[in-house]
């Protein structure tokens, strides 16, 4: 079996503490590989080869840098279809969504590539004559990336990129469901030119590497997309570092009496069992008028039945599997806690003991302030609350403490204009599914989803510094405020 090392200084390593963990297929539970189990000392050697490295990397002229993104993405671009099947090996999703996976991943290269043109600062008038106020980006310093499973190339892939632009160099600790991902996409910016000791792979635990990382003195910034709990944590203790986090989401999608319910059932289908639901904007919870309850829960019913469960590499499957034990146990629990909560009318049972299957699940009846209305499950459960008003939809809508992506099926402009404002969220699609975010907009929540924008234009405040610069052309003391 392949032992996969880490990548510090421009060199593929093993790990100081000699110890390796592996990453399992969750279609087939098959190991598809080693990787190294590191520790302190490893952080602490990619730790200098960041730092060694800062000075020369944010003193190229960024559109430089921005060609080597460039490179970044021509390869990947090159290499997508065995990505995307590696995508779906080890992540579970089916191929048309590994392969949408290495597509994020282009796109967010080549356009943080175009950022190198940009990386707009800004420029102002003076109080006082003959004195010029402008602002410009500078680096943060060694980012800690710490990233989740369920987008393993495209969100690493966001966050490289943006930090890279800006002038970072970093430390990069990906899941551990999904280290060989990581691996193929670091061999990829190695081969595109990025020098010794910009970016610096260390796989390993949340225990032995990503807290260490949180916690480590000379790291300047974090970058982390997660659960909720885990941002809780480095918002304790990260201490003063530039901390962007990415958290949680318990998306709802609103269907009004007016809407067209098929194009409806399509976009909740699609945003709730696409990815088995382990997309952060999954929608888990319909918010249907209760004029047109019957007819979308009928449509809702007779299409998630049809959906074929099983490996993501075979043609036709539509729902893989969830990611590994623990989430499959989480999911049990939570169809166990709506049996009593609201009325199951689809699924609600294991899949092919292979891997880890769970049906496509639906409840109906379900109360907002319900449990499974309230915490985000991460599998393929949705949770159907009736109302009477397009009022009451938005009220149930922002009853979660999550706000990441949300969504209204109208008809009706005044219905649209009222939730684009009223629904407490990052991101608000109208007559389309909860997920689809396109990598030149920002992408961020709001509430317990954290306040972070990646992507788009605001996706460089995370990695940079707004530095302002005051020039003074008087030749004399000018004191600001009318002070003498
Ligand atoms: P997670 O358990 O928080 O883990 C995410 C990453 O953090 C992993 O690399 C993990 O390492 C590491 N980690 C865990 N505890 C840590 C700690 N105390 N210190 C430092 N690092 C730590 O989340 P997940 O289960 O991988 O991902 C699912 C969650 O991500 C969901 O809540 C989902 O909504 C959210 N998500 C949000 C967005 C967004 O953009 N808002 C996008 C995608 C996913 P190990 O793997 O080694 O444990």
């Amino acid at each position: 079996m392949t032992v996969h090392k880490n990548y510090i200084d421009g060199k593929w390593c093993n790990s100081k503490g000699g110890k390796t963990f592996t990453s399992l297929n969750p279609s087939n539970k098959k190991v598809m590989g080693q990787f190294q189990a590191s520790n302190s000392e490893d952080v602490e050697d990619a730790v200098k080869a960041a730092e060694k490295s800062f000075h020369e990397w944010s003193d190229k002229p960024a559109p430089e840098r921005g060609l080597i993104l460039l490179e970044v993405a021509n390869l990947l671009r090159k290499n997508k279809e065995k990505l995307g099947k590696l995508v779906t090996k080890e992540m579970g999703k089916v191929l048309k969504e590994g392969l949408g996976d290495v597509q994020e991943a282009i796109d967010i290269f080549e356009y943080m590539a175009g950022e190198g043109r940009r990386l707009y600062g800004r420029t102002t008038t003076s109080e006082l004559r003959n004195k010029a106020c402008f602002s410009i980006r500078i680096p943060v310093g060694v980012f800690g990336i710490i990233t989740p499973w369920n987008f393993p190339i495209a969100i690493p892939a966001w966050k490289i990129s943006a930090a890279l632009i800006c002038g970072n160099t970093l430390v990069f600790k990906p899941s551990s469901d999904t280290p060989l991902c990581a691996v193929e996409l670091v061999k990829i910016l190695e081969k595109a030119g990025i020098p010794s000791g910009v970016v610096n792979l260390v796989t390993g635990s949340a225990r032995e590497v990503g807290n260490v990382i949180v916690k480590h003195p000379r790291i300047r910034g974090i970058s982390f997309t997660g659960s909720r709990d885990t941002g809780l944590y480095i918002t304790r203790e990260a201490g003063l570092k530039k901390v962007g986090l990415e958290l949680g989401g318990k998306n709802p999608i609103i269907v009004m009496d007016d809407a067209d319910i098929n194009l409806a059932a399509e976009g909740i289908l699609w945003s709730a069992f696409g990815t088995t639901g382990q997309r952060c904007t999954a929608c888990s919870r319909v918010i249907v008028h209760k004029k047109i309850k019957d007819k979308l829960e009928k449509e809702l019913v007779n299409r998630a039945k049809k959906m074929r469960l099983g490996d993501g590499l075979k043609k036709g499957i539509e729902v893989g599997p969830l990611i590994n034990e623990a989430a499959l146990d989480k999911t049990k629990r939570y169809v166990e806690i709506g049996k009593r909560e609201g009325k199951l009318i689809c699924g609600g049972n294991l899949g092919s003991k292979k891997g880890y299957f769970f049906e496509p699940t639906i409840f109906t009846d379900v109360k907002v302030n319900n449990t499974i209305a309230q915490d985000e499950i991460f599998g393929p459960v949705l949770s159907i609350i009736s109302v009477d008003t397009l009022d009451e939809a938005i009220k149930a809508a922002n009853s979660v403490k999550y706000g990441l992506s949300s969504s209204i099926y109208t008809n009706n402009i005044n219905n649209s204009f009222k939730s684009m404002n009223k629904i407490e969220s990052g991101i608000t699609y109208i007559n389309s599914s909860t997920i689809g975010a396109e990598v030149h907009l920002p992408f961020g929540g709001v509430k317990d989803t954290g306040h972070t924008r990646e992507a788009g234009w605001s996706g460089i405040d995370e990695f940079s510094h707004e530095k302002v610069i005051y020039v003074d052309y008087s030749n004399k003391l000018q004191k600001a405020q009318g002070i003498d």
